[in-house]
């Protein structure tokens, strides 16, 4: 049967038998596919509602009703909100039907820039940003999904360290392999949540995120980025001093900066 699933399991015995089993996966694995298809499809329709919405909002000019531009604004903050949460799950959704991603030299100096510009436009000078950039390399992966996972922790960064402190972004050797990290000054984040951070819409203060505009999708995003590309996420933190956020790559998804830039092709 073509779409039999099983998961196998082999488990010791004895001292010479060993036992298989197998289980059948196949309607569990329908079932998610079934889920994925839909958050994917309910994603897609809601975009050109929103986006007519706020088309309509935008051409609204409340000058001769003043009372009214507090509730524009509010509407255009939320719907604003709602489009980011449409992205963020459709992003999820590809990156969840995807399992290879495509191998393309990804020029880390232009990155690190593209970074650092995003920190400081969402920061609007309310924080320090810094770069540093030790590793003389690039990598092997998807520039797009890469980006998406570094500039989701560079805007967490931001949203979640209060005016005043700094953002650090990272990119060093650590041994064989190489890591991009992000570093903030911020709230920090309880041990206890640290297990189930990247679980899709897991957070830890709800009221605050909520508040900070977030989707509760960013680190879901980071974590299938990372997944696809071999890589882990490492989380230290401590609350009232700030957090570090560091992707480690293998060392084969790193080769040495030839100036070439992005575009190559392993
Ligand atoms: P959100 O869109 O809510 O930021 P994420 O998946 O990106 O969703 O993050 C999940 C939760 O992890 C956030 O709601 C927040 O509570 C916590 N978090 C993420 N990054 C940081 C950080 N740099 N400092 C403190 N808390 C963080």
């Amino acid at each position: 049967d073509p779409a039999l699933r099983l998961s196998m399991r082999l488990i010791p015995y004895s001292q010479e038998l060993w036992l298989l089993v197998a289980r059948d996966v196949s309607k569990l694995m329908h079932l998610e596919q079934v889920r994925r298809d839909f958050v994917a499809n309910v994603s897609h329709e809601l975009r050109t509602p929103l986006t007519v919405v706020h088309g309509y909002l935008d051409m609204l000019d409340p000058s001769d009703q003043p009372e009214w531009a507090p509730i524009l604004e509010e509407m255009r903050r939320q719907s604003q909100r709602m489009t980011q949460l449409v992205e963020d799950l459709l992003t999820l959704s590809r990156l969840e039907a995807q399992d290879t991603v495509s191998d393309e030299s990804v020029g880390m100096a232009s990155m690190l820039a593209t970074l650092r510009r995003e920190a400081e436009a969402l920061s609007q000078g309310r924080h320090t940003v810094a770069v540093q950039d030790r590793a003389a390399v690039d990598l092997w992966g998807s520039t797009r999904e890469l980006h998406s996972a570094f500039s989701n922790l560079v805007a967490n960064a931001v949203r979640y360290t209060p005016a005043g402190g700094s953002i650090t972004i990272g990119f060093a050797q650590q041994g064989e392999e190489v890591a991009l990290s992000v570093e903030d000054t911020g709230y920090g984040i309880p041990a206890a949540h640290l297990p189930r951070i990247t679980e899709r819409f897991y957070r830890v203060s709800t009221s605050r995120s909520r508040e900070l505009g977030g989707t509760g999708l960013g680190l879901a995003i980071v974590k299938h980025v990372l997944q696809l590309h071999q890589a882990r996420l490492e989380i230290e933190s401590e609350v009232g001093r700030g957090s570090i956020f560091t992707c480690i790559f293998p060392a084969d998804r790193a080769h040495p900066r030839d100036g070439t830039g992005s575009g190559a092709i392993r």
